[in-house]
């Protein structure tokens, strides 16, 4: 197995240009994450490589391979699906098995790997229950082993996670990325969850109206947005003019929240900042707060440290940040 190639992948329906002229490589084991707003086309661009939607033009390799003109069920992927699409007239087992019964592969090892890929996703011995027996994260890891059974090349998963309560999502997103890593596999994921690509991902593609708008290492992306859109997507951040921070320049400024703390807090080579508190919100393990400086811009600060034991709206404060947490705007 290679990289895969995406060669000026372009899809347009009607007047909407789903994918837009979309150039990305995604390197062979990588954990790589298309991360957009609704609608930016990062489920178009992921069907493109599963073989469900075609390309009005640009091309999708696996190493020198051409795969985008090949049938979907000859590109050597699995998928995962955001509804399960676990079939309810059949067994786990049967699930499990379909793929490998299309493939024609004798009973005796259909078997076997059905079991060996139900114990992957903590299913073993599941076989004989029916899917309406099973919960929602239950339902997914069927469908994670049913992709997986055909060990494909490549895993592609479209937002697995939406039909899953909050605190499982948490779980069961850490156990794809343990498993996509002790497989080897290489995994493509759409998401329009910033936590939850970050939690995962090798490297993101953060998508806008077809088009990639930065790629890089979760960490990456965040401290460094190359836009407004980058910066507001990948969590809150404070947009400033430079002249708040007495910068000279044109453009805007990006300073995260996490990146500003109290006067007595942070190291005396901050540059400081004076305003009022006008509100203050305890998140358990941060408390977050808003600072109105004297020229009118309002400042979030989210502090690791407890200063809601001190802080009320109203109270005049000196807030100080780190320099090198300053992100430039283009
Ligand atoms: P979501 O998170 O809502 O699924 P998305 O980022 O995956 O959004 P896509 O589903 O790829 O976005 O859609 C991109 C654009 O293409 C949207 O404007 C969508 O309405 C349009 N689109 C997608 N599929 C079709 C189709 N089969 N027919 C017409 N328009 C489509």
């Amino acid at each position: 197995m290679t990289d895969i190639v995406i060669d000026g992948a372009t899809r347009t329906f009607g007047t909407v240009r789903a994918v837009d002229g979309v150039n990305l490589t995604v390197g062979e084991g990588e954990f790589f994450t298309l991360l957009g707003p609704s609608g930016c086309g990062k489920t178009t661009l992921l069907r493109m490589i599963a073989g469900f939607c075609e390309l009005d033009a640009g091309q999708i390799r696996f190493g020198a391979k051409r795969i985008d003109t090949l049938p979907a069920h000859t590109r050597d992927i699995g998928m995962v699906f955001q509804n399960y699409a676990v079939f309810p007239n059949l067994t786990v087992a049967g699930n499990v098995a379909y793929g490998l019964k299309a493939r024609k592969v004798p009973a005796a090892e259909v078997a076997r790997r059905v079991e060996e890929a139900l114990s992957l996703v903590q299913l073993g011995g599941y076989g004989e229950r029916w899917p309406h027996q099973l919960s929602g994260g239950q339902l997914q890891r069927v469908a994670i082993a049913r992709a997986l059974v055909i060990r494909p090349q490549v895993l592609l998963f479209d937002e697995p996670l939406s039909n899953l309560d909050a605190r499982l999502r948490v779980s069961m997103r850490a156990e794809i990325r343990e498993l996509q890593k002790s497989l080897g596999i290489t995994a493509i994921y759409v998401t329009h969850d910033q936590e939850e690509a970050m939690s995962v991902s090798d490297r993101i593609a953060l998508m806008q109206s077809g088009r990639l708008e930065q790629v890089g290492a979760p960490a990456e992306i965040y401290r460094q947005p190359a836009s407004r859109f980058a910066a507001e997507f990948m969590g809150t951040t404070n947009l400033l003019e430079p002249k708040v921070l007495g910068l000279a320049g044109t453009g805007m400024i990006s300073l995260r929240p996490e990146a500003l703390r109290l006067d007595a807090e942070a190291p005396s080579g901050w540059p400081r900042l004076s305003g009022a508190v006008t509100h203050v919100e305890i998140l358990g393990p941060i408390t977050r707060f808003d600072v109105q400086l004297a020229d009118g811009a309002l400042i979030r600060v989210a502090s690791l440290d407890e200063p809601h034991r001190t802080l009320a709206a109203g109270a005049q404060v000196t807030l100080a940040y780190d320099p090198a947490r300053v992100t430039v705007l283009p």
